[in-house]
């Protein structure tokens, strides 16, 4: 596998930017690290959650410096992540009210087709998954643990992107970004019974037995399912970055439990 993805560091501030897509023009974006911000303790320091019990203010001004690092200028849209598969389209009504009025949709992907707004999804061993048609000018970006590759979160996202706004599965474009890798990512029977629920046999090479446990790679899942969707092999990047093994770039929630920082993705139409 070539690397996918290429870190970027700017006043401290260090990212991945998926590097296929960003070469076609016409966007911006990336996957932040752990690296540059101002959170302390277990979130140091670029912790970028907003959840509840998240610190807002700090995660702002994290987010603050890594839009100013990677240049990004869309207004933010956030969402309230459920583990779904359903995808919205954002306009500059809504969801797009920036980072104080967001979370108003749940859902786990956003479909944008104007500048002016940066797509958000917040991570801590889940996969990013960008897509982009250049010629179509459509970005996605997805949220895609096991639980919402398991029902194809990302191919459907793709199927409404082609169905819908104008994409072709031979143009577009995929990156999936760093996540749990198949080695981190034990799991009981649950997790490969609903791979196979969905994809049938087609899941089997990602899926590995362990004595009592199992295995899964859920970036070779969502790669496959985007290939049975028609996107090409050769446009689909990946990133051997494990968030899991990787402690000195990542949060993790299987290494850390509640108590850690989180990642976000971000994407926008230039
Ligand atoms: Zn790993």
């Amino acid at each position: 596998m070539t690397e996918g993805f290429i870190k970027r560091e700017q006043a401290g501030v260090c990212w991945l930017e998926p590097a296929a897509i960003l070469a076609a023009g016409g966007v911006r974006g990336g996957f932040s690290t752990r690296l540059g911000g101002v959170s302390k303790a277990n979130r140091a320091s670029l912790d970028l959650g907003l959840r509840r019990n998240d610190d807002v203010d700090t995660a702002r001004e994290n987010f603050r410096r890594l839009f100013g690092a990677a240049g990004i200028k869309g207004k933010p849209a956030v969402l309230s992540q459920v583990h779904s598969d359903r995808s919205v389209f954002v306009t500059e009504e809504s969801p797009a009210r920036g980072l104080s009025l967001m979370r108003e949709m749940e859902a786990d992907a956003m479909i944008c087709d104007r500048p002016g707004t940066v797509l958000i999804t917040h991570h801590a061993d889940c996969a990013p998954v960008f897509l982009y048609d250049p010629e179509a000018r459509v970005i996605a970006l997805v949220h895609a643990g096991w639980r919402g590759a398991a029902v194809c979160i990302a191919a459907k996202c793709a199927e409404r992107m082609i169905c819908d706004y104008g994409c072709h599965q031979e143009r577009m474009l995929a990156a999936i970004g760093p996540c749990i890798c198949g080695k981190c990512f034990e799991t009981d029977g649950d997790v490969p019974d609903a791979f196979r629920a969905s994809m049938g046999e087609t899941a089997d090479p990602f899926i590995r037995r362990m004595g009592e446990k199992w295995h899964v790679d859920i970036a070779g899942l969502s790669a496959v399912q985007l290939m049975m969707r028609g996107i090409l092999p050769g446009h689909i990047a990946r990133t051997e970055l494990c968030t899991c093994c990787r402690e000195d770039l990542f949060y993790s929630h299987r290494r850390m439990g509640a108590d850690r920082g989180t990642m976000a993705a971000f994407f926008e139409l230039i």
